[in-house]
């Protein structure tokens, strides 16, 4: 299977790498969308949230608090986003789970 967030776990494919755990990874965004805009990955594949909630919930709740411990560092405190598309219909295009964290300009409500 190739999948494009496992090449960055595995170090072969490049990225800006800003905070890392022992089964957790974050990288700055290709195409980012606010002044902050950092993806949060398990290191172990798994397609969607949902998915690895079900196969393993501590590991899910340790991506959040690296979630966190990303908006932290980054300085966001008047607040962040963190978004999971999932599925088509949220328009979620690398089938690898990550957490958006999103922020350092307001965010508009709803989505789009
Ligand atoms: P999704 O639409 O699946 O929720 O988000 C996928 C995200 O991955 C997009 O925001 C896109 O800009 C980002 N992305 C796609 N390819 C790469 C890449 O090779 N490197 C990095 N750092 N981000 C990527
Ligand atoms: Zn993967």
């Amino acid at each position: 299977m190739s999948c494009l967030f496992c090449g960055i776990v595995a170090r072969e494919i490049p990225a800006t790498i800003v905070h890392e755990t022992d089964r957790t990874l974050a990288f700055r965004d290709l195409n980012a969308q606010a002044p902050t805009h950092v993806l949060v990955i398990p290191k172990d594949h798994q397609p969607d949230a949902a998915a690895l909630a079900e196969a393993d919930p501590a590991y899910a709740g340790e991506v959040l608090a690296a979630a966190a411990a990303v908006a932290r560092q980054e300085g966001l405190t008047g607040g962040y986003r963190l978004v999971l598309n999932t599925g088509d219909d949220a328009g979620q295009t690398v089938h690898h789970l990550h957490v958006h964290v999103l922020g350092g300009r307001p965010m508009g409500w709803p989505p789009g």
